[in-house]
């Protein structure tokens, strides 16, 4: 436990722990006396135990935390808490990034999770916490990137909206990387860099795009994202071999047919990688005009657990997959609300990333709020599914 926690959390009696996740259980079982329990606006973890600890809605926790409390955030995206810990009846919250410095995990009361990954989940709220403080700064803590709209499966739920492409193609590794190193010359940190499709492997472009990202300095981590259905290559061990790149294996159980090969062989490689099955499918890979209200739109944004997710494509830096590929897929109406260009001055970018109350896009989107039903997860499609199409030469 670093120095600065502990000289931190003297003194006080109650503390609460924001955010029920790797970053705040870690810390619930190294501060140990004093705690009272976790908050988190996830309803879904309302009233779950972990170590003892209980965790609180903010509604609960209004009623319950004293004055003399403090309450320390563990939660990523900052700029979406801050209004909520100000909404506390206590006088004092932190941000515990502020506490760290590249923390090694000594007594880790995950079960679930090893101390690399805890260790990942340390630095990025490190990250996160440092760079929202410093002003002057723009800093993103991740960026999607939309390698192709090829995917070897099709789901009919794809949240990335593959489901509706009936041309699908490769982006070219051009455009991404010159449309990459336009938004990073804006930028002075991105924590993390996560390479999304469709399915990344199905443009054989991915090694040198891989190479070349990872080699961008501003760049903490790379993430690659595969249903693992295409081996990995063995001649591109080197670029793999990067310490900045971790994997995410989505495994689709029988649809992922070389789930074993890719774990083996990033395995044999010491290339780090997480292996999960599809996890918390909702029905969000809708496009449909629901002819919201602005009010509506606006607690549409506010519920959604992905308008953090910025995604690059065509130019232009979205607030999520949907929005970035329904433009694409030219299914909702063309309005320059719904992205920002890579080339725009820092602080559009930094208002754009961090400062608004909803796009357009929320319109014709179902929401990805907390609380939404889950589905079956990647029921497969024959067909491309239809849907409308816009008129591209209406611009708002
Ligand atoms: S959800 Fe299915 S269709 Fe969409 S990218 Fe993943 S594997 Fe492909
Ligand atoms: S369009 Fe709006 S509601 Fe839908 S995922 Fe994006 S930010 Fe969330």
């Amino acid at each position: 436990m670093e120095k600065k926690i502990k000289k931190l959390i003297s003194g006080y009696e109650n503390i609460y722990i924001y955010g029920f996740g790797t970053a705040g259980k870690w810390l619930s079982g190294n501060l140990g006396k004093n705690i009272v329990g976790f908050i988190d606006s996830d309803i879904k973890k309302v009233g779950k135990i972990f170590s003892g600890f209980k965790v609180y809605s903010l509604e609960q926790a209004k009623k319950i935390i004293k004055k003399d409390s403090l309450v320390i955030t563990t939660v990523l995206d900052i700029q979406d808490v801050i209004s909520k810990l100000e909404s506390l009846p206590n006088d004092k919250w932190v941000a515990l990034g502020n506490y760290l410095k590249n923390t090694k995990v000594k007594n880790n009361p995950i079960d679930s999770e090893d101390d690399s990954y805890v260790e990942y989940s340390l630095k990025a709220v490190e990250s996160c916490h440092k760079s929202y403080f410093s002003k002057n700064k723009l800093f993103l803590k991740s960026i999607d990137i939309i390698i192709t709209e090829r995917c070897s499966l099709k789901c009919k739920d794809c949240s990335n909206l593959m489901q509706y492409y009936k041309k699908p193609i490769n982006i070219s590794s051009q455009e991404i990387l010159d449309n990459f190193d336009d938004l990073i010359r804006n930028v002075d940190h991105v924590y993390e860099v996560r390479l999304i499709g469709g399915e990344p492997f199905m443009n054989k472009d991915i090694y040198k795009i891989i190479e070349k990202i990872s080699s961008q300095e501003k760049i903490t981590k790379v993430v690659v994202y595969t249903n693992a259905t295409i081996p990995l290559k063995k001649e591109e061990i080197k670029t793999l071999m990067n310490p900045k790149i971790v994997f995410s294996i989505t495994d689709y159980g029988n649809l992922s047919r070389n789930t074993k090969k890719v774990i083996d062989f990033l395995s044999a490689n010491n290339i780090p990688f997480r292996d999960h099955p599809p996890e918390n499918w909702t029905d969000c890979g809708v496009i449909f005009d629901f002819k919201r209200t602005l009010p509506e739109m606006e607690k549409l944004f506010t519920d959604c657990c992905g308008k953090n997710l910025l995604t690059l494509t065509d130019g232009k830096l979205y607030r999520c997959p949907f929005a970035a590929n329904a433009d694409r897929l030219k299914g909702i109406p063309l309005d320059k609300g719904n992205s920002v260009s890579v080339n725009a001055k820092r602080n559009k970018i930094k208002k754009y990333t961090s400062d608004i109350k909803f796009i357009p896009a929320c319109n014709y989107c179902m929401g990805r709020s907390y609380d939404a039903p889950k589905i079956e997860p990647a029921i497969q499609t024959k067909k491309p599914i239809d849907y409308k199409v816009y008129d591209s030469n209406v611009i708002k």
